[in-house]
């Protein structure tokens, strides 16, 4: 007896049908599929009408020595930095596929493109996991294309000369975010974004920047070949500073809304009280905190709660300056921190953003898959400064803190700023901690 596991392994049909391929969304699968056929179809019809010569052949066999060479040597960055990575991930296969397509024939180009896809997939990405296969497939034959664009470009341009390769660096990148981008979008249109699809400032001047290295290349090349290995300690580098500022980035945000996280919040806001300290002035801190939030994961499940904290992320976020310090301190609680603000001028900040909270209209998906709006959400927020309400970051907040119990005691959605103390701050330790430490006499702003 075999199992159905055997049964599809002998079966061509079967094994086929099993993909995972199968399991994205349709027009995802369109789209691969027709690039594939393209791809194809281009590297066919160019080795039928295009001759290699034994000079192209050369070009061809050095830049597959430099990509698998490159590849080895940053074999354990490129892992973490997929890992790690979100939105378009750049790989710096650019740099080998644009000399190709400016120097070989597309058939070359195609050829190489799979054979560093190939070797990418087994040494960097630790062997292809089961499944993912078709992925390779789809980014390989991106690659390919962009490359192909490159190619006409390139002949559009004529000549040899600077113009053609800027042409060709163009075509490359164009045809390259226009595939990636649509791909993302189509891999999950509900949830896809521009800034996810197009990919940041930092994910395109990154590829300019290997495309810049592949034009470079591209005339080393022509005029000193023995010269091109010198090209692997620059990417190296490159790459390696790619996966450091993503490490900085992962360390430093709430990668639910992209504010601060608690800690590189308290390290801004320790920095803030010693310049304040320092220049004798003041700052004012917001405790944002939201109404009933258990109410909207027991009703429409956890997802619909993330999309609620990111959009009250990006209300809080636009609703302050862009030296304002604003981070999430957890759960549906956040913090901002306006420096050089008066208590009064925080409090109207706080009023505004309470304001454009109870205005939001977030359109999310219940657990069952059901379209939503969720509207009319509200938030308590506790607001308090520096000197005023206390001499360090702890006595700060938690003046916040017990201005945010007030607000949600008196009945929720409003402003309350901490009351003044005469004498400075209490110490932190003298004071109860958290939201239970409700103030004496708080002084209700805004409703
Ligand atoms: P109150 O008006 O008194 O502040 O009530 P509340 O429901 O907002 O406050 P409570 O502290 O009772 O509940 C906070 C909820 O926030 C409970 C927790 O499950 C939820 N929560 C914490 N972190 C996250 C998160 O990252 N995502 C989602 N969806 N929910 C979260
Ligand atoms: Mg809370
Ligand atoms: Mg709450």
């Amino acid at each position: 007896m075999l199992t159905s596991g055997e049964r599809s392994r002998c079966n061509p049909n079967e094994t086929i049908r099993s993909w995972t391929l199968w399991t994205r969304p349709r027009p995802w699968i369109a789209v691969t599929l027709t690039s594939l056929t393209a791809a194809v179809a281009l590297t066919v019809l160019s080795t039928v009408l295009v001759p290699v010569t034994l000079t192209e052949l050369g070009i061809f066999g050095l830049l597959a020595g430099l990509a698998v060479a490159q590849t080895e040597v940053t074999r354990q960055i490129e892992r973490q930095r997929r890992m790690l990575s979100h939105g378009p991930h750049i790989t710096v296969t650019s740099v080998w596929l644009l000399p190709a397509a400016l120097l070989t024939p597309p058939q070359l180009v195609a050829a190489l493109g799979v054979v560093i896809y190939l070797y990418l997939a087994f040494r960097s990405w630790n062997g292809t996991r089961p499944g993912e296969g078709h992925r390779v497939a789809a980014n390989a034959t991106t690659m390919i294309l962009s490359g192909f664009g490159a190619t006409l470009a390139a002949e559009l341009a004529g000549g040899q000369d600077v113009s053609t390769i800027v042409a060709a660096a163009f075509g490359y990148f164009v045809v390259n975010t226009a595939l990636t981008g649509l791909g993302l979008y189509l891999a999950a249109p509900k949830t896809a974004t521009p800034a996810h699809c197009l990919g940041g400032i930092d994910d395109n001047v990154l590829e300019a920047a290997i495309l810049c290295v592949g034009g470079l290349l591209a005339m080393v090349i022509t005029q000193q070949p023995l010269l091109s290995g010198l090209v692997i300690l620059p990417l190296y580098v490159l790459q390696r500073s790619v996966l450091i500022k993503r490490l900085e980035e992962l360390a430093t945000t709430d990668q639910k809304t992209q504010l601060l996280n608690a800690t590189t919040w308290q390290d801004g806001a320790q920095r803030e009280i010693s310049r304040a300290e320092r220049e004798q002035g003041s700052f004012g801190a917001l405790m944002i905190d939201l109404d009933h939030f258990k109410h909207i994961n027991d009703t429409y499940g956890h997802l619909a709660g993330d999309d609620v904290l990111k959009a009250v992320a990006a209300v809080v976020k636009r609703e302050t300056r862009a030296h304002d310090l604003v981070g999430r301190f957890g759960g549906e609680e956040f913090v901002a921190l306006l420096p050089a603000t008066s208590k009064e001028d925080a409090i109207v900040t706080a009023e505004r953003i309470r304001q454009r909270i109870s205005e939001l209209v977030i359109p999310t998906r219940t657990n069952e898959g059901e379209a939503v709006a969720i509207e009319r959400r509200t938030a308590s927020i506790g607001v308090a400064a520096f000197p005023l309400d206390g001499g360090d970051i702890e006595e700060v907040m938690a003046a916040a803190d017990a201005a945010v119990y007030v607000a949600k005691s008196k009945g929720r959605n409003r402003v309350v700023g901490s009351p003044a103390k005469a004498t400075g701050g209490v110490p932190a330790a003298s004071r109860p901690a958290g939201i239970g430490a409700a103030p004496t006499r708080p002084e209700l702003v805004g409703v």
